[in-house]
């Protein structure tokens, strides 16, 4: 799954792999301008149309009641945590 986004000075698609806040060293920027991306809600939506969830657990749309999601008030275990930050270095 590549995460939508578009430029903000110049509109161009630009498709990411990973949600913007997972590449850690530097933001990504637009390859034609460099200005800034931002996400495309958009079609966001429409490619996540399966999940239900938009909250901000996850940096993408999920199952409402899943482990990290807010609509979930399960306490969350030590080894959630592990699985979650697997799973956000790893990609999809
Ligand atoms: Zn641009
Ligand atoms: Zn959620």
């Amino acid at each position: 799954m590549s995460y939508p986004y578009r430029c903000s000075k110049c509109k161009q698609r630009v498709s990411l792999s990973k949600h913007k806040e997972a590449y850690k060293r530097k933001d990504p920027v637009c390859k034609a301008c460099g200005g800034s991306l931002t996400l495309d809600k958009y079609r966001r939506n429409v490619e996540g149309k399966k999940y239900k969830c938009l909250c901000d657990g996850y940096p993408f749309p999920h199952r409402m009641g899943s482990k990290m999601c807010n609509e979930n008030d399960t306490p969350l275990t030590e080894e959630d945590y592990r699985d979650f930050y697997r799973r956000m270095s790893y990609g999809d």
